[in-house]
């Protein structure tokens, strides 16, 4: 039928870890109740679609990676489109709605989806519906699920301006002809009934479904805590609601046990970024005292025997296994402990509903279970409301049924993200909360994400050290909750600190430390260098660095080079060279005294510090942040930015801190320039743009 047709829409995806994946698959599950048709495609299937020819409205989901890279499926997209030869009309056929997803605790938030927004901008297309950004800081789903609920006005809004321009909007139906075809403007009040009034049936599954039930016993309800809710427990009016959830999503992996010999894959085979290096852990420090609010490890990896390179600055990436004790448990939850070291083969089902299901790339064809659980799921990850959907289905009591039909509910949408994403629930929080529920290994592999390896900052240099990798990180710890009794260390630095705990160094030794006891252990690396966070090709150009608490790791490195360079060449001439460093107490976290020795053979010139949990004596307080300690060189730092074309670079662990420093940058710019803050605001713009001003970043 002509109109069936003219309800198709692209949907193309660009994901790095799944999740733009797995949302644009729930829109092409929602477009067919919707009455729309989504033609779904990953962006790097370029030759199954055609921006140049699209007539029919696209819809992107766009994932940001890095430090505010498009994922690795859109490079070629992003590559394609950012050919300067296009003329600025190229795009000016299409229309196109934008979901980006990004997390604002990393400095260039969304990033991939904003470059690709501008670009097909630039180039003349459309947006038939505004641009999404959702922020994993704070949850994704606050943005992406009213975001999915506006697009099916939006895309109807944008069909009919298509068939206006086409001679045709007769044909359209079931659009009120008071619609506006402005297609900025989303209506929200048609659109909440719209979602209130969803009772859609779907080819024998429900596609949004309205629960009429009204309250029922759950199964935990002591009187003292009747009028608060909890993880497990509803008060109304969510516990009186009529609830709307999302679709059940379909299964679609089905495994089988063999219980047979045989090897595990090599991790390599998990790693699709590029080559992966097993190698040694030849040292490893404790930096910070025994009374310090966290703990700091330096690890020394022995990459002698490897190609592997980098340059200070770079950073690469740990695969880490989830918890052993976890994975143990989880195995025992399921009642599959005696099946730990069964082969598993992992298989699509032939007839699942699910449109384009594949084999999950980080599943191994054929593995152990214990290894599938250890190295491949992230087990920590915060269950989506489709898993708990999911799980609703493997839940044999009443009242747990109904709990987590709530938790996943539109109804119940801020108790979601009260008791699971703000208290970091994982899947074994869940099945403790709930003992019903027994989910299978196949939701398992579907719903949980890929464990990713994690990313850490080089620091050392290879000149200074050949065939020496150090690394500094942070014992990450989450303390227990309300909602999760007992505490946890993260994931890649609670086993890293496990690994070493038998080779630990005392703090003093670190730069003068030499062999140490002589370990076994080793762990798989792999390499994801960094375009611009490295020193200036030219040694004469000054540069300031800031890198409060594991912030200083990078720079370390960056110093070392400078040291061996200074010896190599004493015909060179070399820049100033500035550190900005802060912790919080003196002798308990003051991760590198060390730098005091490139002070003194003169490869740093100037060495700040401050602490900001110290006490002083003195009549006016000493700065607490480095940002403070910064504004007091304001001449230094303008006269290096300004006159001398130097650098300045940022490295630490809280977006507070860099955007912290980066505004007492634009003061001292506009003091030192005599130009107002919006004016010292674009010079840093032209000095972030000239990559003169370098931020790395993480949480
Ligand atoms: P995870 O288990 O992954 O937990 C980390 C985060 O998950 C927490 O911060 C928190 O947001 C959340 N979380 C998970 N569970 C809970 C819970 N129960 N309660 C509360 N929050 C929870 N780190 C360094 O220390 N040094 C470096 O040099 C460094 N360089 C980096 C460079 C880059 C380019 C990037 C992107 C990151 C870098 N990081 C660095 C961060 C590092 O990659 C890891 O994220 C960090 O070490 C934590 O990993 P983890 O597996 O131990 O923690």
């Amino acid at each position: 039928m002509c109109c069936d047709l003219k309800r198709r829409f692209l949907l193309l995806y660009a994901t790095q870890k799944g999740q733009a994946k797995a949302i644009a698959e729930e829109i092409w599950q929602q477009a067919n109740a919707h009455g729309f048709e989504a033609d779904m495609h990953c962006i790097s299937e370029m030759d199954k679609y055609n921006l140049e020819t699209e007539k029919d409205p696209v819809v992107i989901i766009i994932s940001t990676t890095g430090t505010g890279d498009p994922p690795d499926t859109a490079r070629k997209f992003v590559k394609k489109i950012q050919d300067t030869t296009l003329p600025p009309h190229h795009f000016a056929h299409l229309q196109y709605g934008l979901l980006g997803l990004g997390d604002s605790e990393y400095t260039f938030f969304c990033n991939g989806g904003k470059t690709v927004d501008r670009r097909l901008q630039e180039l003349g297309a459309q947006h038939f519906y505004d641009t999404g950004l959702a922020d994993d800081c704070v949850g994704l789903e606050l943005v992406v699920d009213p975001w999915i609920d506006g697009l099916w006005l939006a895309l109807r809004e944008a069909l009919l301006l298509q068939k206006e321009k086409e001679g045709m909007s007769s044909n359209v139906d079931a659009v009120p002809s008071s619609l506006s075809a402005a297609s900025h403007v989303v209506h929200e009040l048609s659109l909440s009934s719209e979602v209130q009034n969803l009772k859609l049936e779907d080819e024998g599954t429900r596609s949004s479904d309205v629960l009429s039930q009204k309250s029922v016993d759950i199964n935990i309800v002591p009187s003292a805590r009747d009028s608060e809710p909890s993880l497990v427990h509803s008060v109304p009016p969510v516990s009186q609601s009529a609830l709307s959830i999302p679709a059940l999503p379909p299964e679609y992996i089905e495994v089988q046990f063999q219980d047979t010999h045989g090897e595990n894959p090599h991790l390599s085979s998990l790693i699709s970024e590029g080559a992966t290096f097993e190698v040694p852990i030849t040292k490893a420090v404790q930096l910070t005292r025994e009374d310090a609010i966290k703990t700091a490890l330096l690890l020394e990896l022995d990459i002698a025997d490897t190609v592997f390179d980098y340059q200070p600055g770079d950073a690469f990436c740990v695969v880490c296994p989830n918890n052993a004790s976890e994975v143990e448990e989880l195995l025992q939850i399921l009642g599959l402990s005696e099946k730990g070291e069964y082969f598993v083969c992992v298989k699509v089902k032939q007839d699942t509903k699910k449109k384009g299901a594949v084999h999950p790339q980080h599943i191994p064809e054929r593995s152990t279970l214990r290894f599938i659980i250890t190295w491949c799921l992230e087990i920590r990850a915060i269950p989506k409301k489709a898993f708990l959907r999911a799980l609703v289905e493997c839940t044999s009591d009443v009242g747990e049924k109904r709990r987590l039909q709530e938790l996943c509910s539109r109804q119940g949408a801020s108790e979601y993200t009260r008791f699971i994403r703000d208290c970091n629930i994982c899947l074994l929080d869940l099945l403790h909360a709930f003992p019903s529920c027994k989910p299978s290994l196949n939701l398992l592999i579907e719903h949980l994400p890929k464990l990713q390896a994690r990313y850490y900052s080089v620091s050392s240099s290879n000149l200074y050290q050949p065939g020496k990798l150090w690394f500094v990180f942070n014992i990450v710890e989450f303390p227990a909750c309300f909602a999760r009794p007992v505490s946890r260390k993260g994931v890649c630095t609670g086993w890293l600190a496990e690994l070493v705990a038998p080779l630990l160094h005392p703090h003093r030794s670190i730069l003068a430390a030499k062999g140490g006891k002589p370990s076994t252990e080793k762990i798989s690396i792999f390499a994801r260098p960094n375009n611009t966070f490295h020193l200036p090709a030219d040694p004469s150009v000054p540069i300031i660095m800031v890198g409060p608490g594991t912030g200083i790791s990078p720079f370390i490195g960056f110093l070392q080079h400078r040291q061996k360079l200074r010896e190599e060449h004493t015909d060179w001439e070399f820049g100033e060279t500035w550190v900005f460093f802060g912790c919080r107490h003196q002798d308990r976290d003051y991760l590198f005294k060390q730098l005091r020795s490139f002070l003194e053979n003169g490869t740093l010139t100037h060495l700040k510090v401050c602490f900001s949990r110290d006490s002083s004596t003195a009549e006016v307080a000493p700065p607490k942040y480095v940002q403070d300690v910064i504004r007091l060189y304001a001449k230094d730092v303008a006269r290096i930015l300004l006159k001398e074309r130097g650098y300045f670079y940022v490295c630490g662990d809280k977006k507070g801190m860099a955007d912290g420093v980066s505004d007492a940058v634009v003061d001292i710019l506009s003091m030192e320039m005599e130009v107002d803050r919006l004016e010292a605001m674009k010079i840093l713009a032209t000095l972030r743009e000239a990559k003169r001003y370098l931020q790395d970043v993480w949480s």
